[in-house]
């Protein structure tokens, strides 16, 4: 893709962040929740349904819920990665339990792919992510341009 098909987009001071733990996970993604209080508290959190609750009544953080995962949770969380709605993803998943959810599983990973978010899938680079300097400035990515894209497309197509 042409470097002309790519824009600006700066991701705010204060992060959205969404959270997602699969059940085996949940009790981790809390804890660490509870290591990470000072910084999170900063920051807008999300999450599917019941990780957001239980990441809310065992922290005391303000966290938004979406649906349940498998009810949808991962793919809500998605469409607003494409809104531009969410700035980083913590999802704790589990790699040992097959998962009633996993095309919605991928299709997060993938959306995350494409839109440049940081996105963990385990502790370490949760860690790696939390304590980066840019959760406290704002960061300039370069993301395809969407609307280009299209309008090209139906010109050409
Ligand atoms: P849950 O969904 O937070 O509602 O359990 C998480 C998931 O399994 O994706």
């Amino acid at each position: 893709m042409a470097k002309t098909d790519k824009k600006k987009f700066t991701m705010p001071i204060q992060k959205n962040i969404a959270l997602i733990a699969h059940d085996n996970m949940k009790q981790d993604l809390i804890d660490w929740c509870l290591e990470n209080k000072d910084i999170l508290v900063k920051h807008f959190l999300c999450g599917t349904g019941t990780t957001a609750k239980m990441v809310a009544a065992k922290t005391g953080l303000p966290v938004r819920g979406f649906n349940s995962g498998p009810l949808g949770g991962d793919q809500q969380i998605g469409a607003r990665i494409v809104d531009g709605k969410i700035d980083v993803v913590i999802f704790f998943s589990d790699p040992l339990t097959a998962q009633p959810h996993d095309p919605d599983v991928k299709a997060l990973l993938r959306i995350a792919q494409v839109f440049d978010i940081p996105i963990a899938n385990n502790r370490a680079t949760a860690d790696f992510i939390i304590t980066s300097p840019y959760m406290e400035s704002t960061y300039d990515h370069e993301l395809t341009d969407f609307n280009k894209v299209t309008t090209d497309r139906a010109n050409t197509l």
